[in-house]
């Protein structure tokens, strides 16, 4: 990998990194229950980038998915 390269990855990592411990904490209530793909939707730095990571990859969007895994199913009602 260039000098520039590593250089902008590392930048975007740092980045990623900010958004994610900056990213809103949905509320109480959301938190509370079994997330679902649409709270991943309405919270997607907090979910995908941040803290809640950890509990949207482990759980199940309803078709055999992590709801962090992008499910070609989920969305397609919308
Ligand atoms: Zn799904």
């Amino acid at each position: 990998m260039d000098k520039n390269l590593r250089d902008g990855a590392s930048r975007l990592s740092k980045f990623l990194d900010a958004r994610g411990a900056n990213a809103p904490v949905p509320p109480a209530d959301v938190l509370a229950r079994t997330i679902t793909y649409a709270d991943v939707q309405a919270y997607p730095d907090y979910f995908i980038l941040g803290p809640g990571q950890a509990v949207a990859s482990t759980t199940d969007c309803g078709h055999g998915y992590n709801l962090t895994d992008g499910c070609p199913n989920c969305g397609t009602d919308d």
